[in-house]
């Protein structure tokens, strides 16, 4: 977009941080994610790069944020991930917040990651594959900031936002309250072109076997249309068709966080992960 047509713009949407999904392969298999990934279908797992890019360089046109949170499924299995955190901190100079679920060391360069404007988020999850602390370790030696994620809620634990078989909700207002106590209605969402108020509003329609209305997510294009309705999506949040399929955040119902499904070799392994975790990941798995 030129200068003269920035100009004579309709306002420019803004947003404390948007979600960038890169893909929904995880190297977990939590039978509660709120995301749904382990049900999310095959031409999901991967996006490529380029469009990726592409795509967030539009978004990033015509809405005004301070920060990019980059997630998956599990961001580290992209191995591409090393061009978007360039394009992110260095041609958009953007902050750049790295979601990891802590089961993967990145085969990449670590001094690529060595910038004020990015954070490695690790979440400490209880999960036999949790490698968190080596990684957080080897992140402090190459001078990079990283912090532990303690889950969603306060107390540990995980939002239990139901799973694929939630049956729908029809009564409008039971919804609406859904969506205005939600948590992760901030959590603008660009996945595979696609614009969303949350990260499952984009995905579950797949999942759940819904269809979505037509005013649910913005598609992606470089117009001044979609700039307008880029500015009305964000100012004016209503309630989305996956919230009829979704319980929301609750303080009063969660779930022990990232439990595997039982097939999965990565299964639930708390005695494990307080070894790896000492003291920190013991006090917190003793929370009820
Ligand atoms: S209630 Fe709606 S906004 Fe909240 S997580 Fe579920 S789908 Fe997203």
């Amino acid at each position: 977009m030129d200068e003269q047509t920035d100009n004579n713009a309709v306002l420019r949407a803004k947003k404390r941080f948007m979600v960038v999904i890169v893909g929904h392969a995880c190297s977990l298999k939590c039978k509660d994610c709120g995301n749904l990934d382990p049900y999310a279908p095959a031409d999901t797992m991967v996006y490529s790069m380029p469009d990726i890019i592409s795509n967030l360089d539009v978004v990033l046109s015509h809405l005004e944020i301070a920060q990019v949170q980059v997630q998956g499924g599990e961001p580290f299995l992209h191995k591409d991930l090393p061009d978007l955190i360039k394009y992110v901190t260095e041609t958009r100079k953007k902050r750049l917040l790295i979601a990891t679920n802590g089961t993967i060391m990145p085969k990449f360069d670590f001094s690529l990651l060595k910038n004020e404007r990015i954070t490695v988020r690790i979440s400490d999850y209880p999960v036999v594959k949790n490698i968190g602390l080596q990684l957080m370790k080897e992140l402090e030696k190459a001078g990079v900031q990283s912090r532990v994620y303690e889950f969603n809620t306060k107390k540990g634990r995980w939002y239990n936002k139901g799973g694929v078989d939630v049956p729908r909700e029809d009564n409008d207002e039971i919804v609406s309250s859904r969506f205005e106590n939600c948590d992760n209605k901030h959590c603008l969402t660009l996945d595979n072109g696609k614009l969303a108020h949350c990260s499952r509003g984009v995905i579950s329609e797949r999942i759940q076997g819904y269809s979505s209305l037509q005013t649910d997510y913005l598609t992606v294009e470089d117009t001044m249309d979609f700039r307008r309705s880029l500015y009305k999506y964000v100012k004016e949040k209503k309630f989305i068709t996956a919230c009829r399929y979704c319980l929301g955040t609750n303080e009063s119902d969660t779930i022990e966080p990232a439990l595997q499904l039982e097939s999965f070799e990565g299964k639930t392994n708390k005695m494990e992960a307080q070894a790896r975790w000492p003291g920190k990941l013991k006090n917190l798995l003793s929370r009820k």
